[in-house]
């Protein structure tokens, strides 16, 4: 009877080259170059292919090996962003011209692994400027010395550059000030060991915003590209870019069940499927839909109905319900909602492979 199976991503090819063209154009303007990061599409082969054909990406990078493979060799230099484990020594090397590393003992082993593979491995070092992930803790000093000196005698690997990552876990925002911490270092590495870094990263989304008022200090020369590339989002205070389409990725979701039922449920309360103690509001009777897509598929905190009249309830694990009393459409069983989706719904409906794809 229909041949789309649901839930289904739709992705609009047209948007999200308009987002990349804006994006990657302030991030060049800002002396920068391009890294676009694939892991909240899962690598997804459609937005892969274009950008592997758009000039305006210099490389390809993601936190997952798997994703790199399926991309490796196609034309973009790649980058393993997340610190390699020790049982993927061999994958990095393999399919990642790049790697991010903090930990000489990893290094020793990428470089033992690409002496086999008869391979220069590029390493970026990290370094910790605040927000608590990875990288060498800046005020430490001499650890950044000492790796970075060691490193430097390694036949198979080429120093390629530093990093700093922020407010993915911490929350801290880059500025001037933090950023200049990381332009400094790789000014005092290159002066204290006669070399050249190829790469200076200065974050990630979160410092876009300092690209497009020209508030990067001098020499920092590449940003990494997630959020803003697929939803247009400044993800230091959340601003929308201007030009940028945060609809580029929506996702559909078919009504099952269509009843008027209570808004409290009746009995005593207890725990929900995860362990949590639901609260509820008193609305008096309402028409609920339910929706066959779940927390297999979505994350619906993350999900707003593109008709604002309708109200995300909740979801378990397969379903979702929705209040559409205040809607002015007559719905059916049968029928499709559509919703915008945050960073993480994205990230959770390409990971699930019950949700279907439709490029448009
Ligand atoms: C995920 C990730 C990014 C991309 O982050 P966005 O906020 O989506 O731009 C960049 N760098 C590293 C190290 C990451 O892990």
């Amino acid at each position: 009877m229909n041949s789309v199976i649901y839930p289904a991503l739709n992705i609009d090819m047209k948007k999200l080259k308009t987002n990349l063209q804006i994006v990657s154009g302030a991030v060049r303007n800002a002396g920068c170059s391009v890294m676009i990061v694939t892991k909240s599409f899962c690598a997804d082969p459609e937005i892969v292919k274009m950008l592997v054909e758009s000039p305006a990406v210099d490389y390809l990078a993601d936190s997952r090996i798997a994703n790199i493979k399926s991309y490796a060799g196609r034309g973009k230099e790649t980058v393993l962003l997340r610190l390699p484990q020790f049982c993927e020594i061999e994958d990095t090397v393999r399919y990642a011209d790049i790697s991010f590393n903090s930990e000489i003992e990893t290094l020793r082993l990428l470089d033992g692994e690409a002496k086999k593979q008869n391979k220069i491995h590029k390493a970026v070092l990290m370094i910790d400027l605040g927000d608590l992930r990875e990288g060498l803790y800046c005020s430490g000093g001499a650890g950044i010395l000492s790796t970075i000196k060691e490193t430097l005698t390694m036949k198979n690997i080429c120093l390629y550059g530093i990093g700093a990552n922020l407010t993915c876990y911490g929350a801290i925002i880059p500025k001037n000030e933090n950023l200049s911490i990381l332009s400094g270092w790789a000014r005092r590495i290159e002066n204290t060991f006669g070399v050249k870094l190829a790469m200076v990263s200065g974050g990630n989304s979160s410092s876009y915003y300092l690209a497009e008022k020209g508030g990067l200090p001098a020499g920092i020369n590449n940003l990494r590209l997630g959020e803003v590339f697929i939803l247009g989002n400044d993800t230091a205070y959340g601003n929308h870019i201007e030009g940028t389409y945060a609809d580029a990725i929506t996702l559909d979701a078919q009504i099952i069940e269509l009843q008027t039922k209570r808004s409290l449920p009746e009995g005593e309360v207890g725990m929900d499927a995860f362990g949590e103690k639901p609260v509820y509001v008193d609305r008096g009777m309402m028409s609920r839909a339910i929706l066959a897509a779940g927390r297999q598929d979505i994350d619906a905190s993350g999900m707003t109905p593109i008709e604002p009249a309708i109200n995300v309830l909740g979801a378990s694990s397969d379903h979702l319900i929705l209040d559409v009393s205040g809607s002015k459409k007559d719905y059916h069983i049968g029928d499709i909602i559509r919703f915008k989706l945050n960073y993480g719904s994205v990230l959770h409906a390409f990971t699930s492979s019950y949700v279907s794809r439709r490029y448009v």
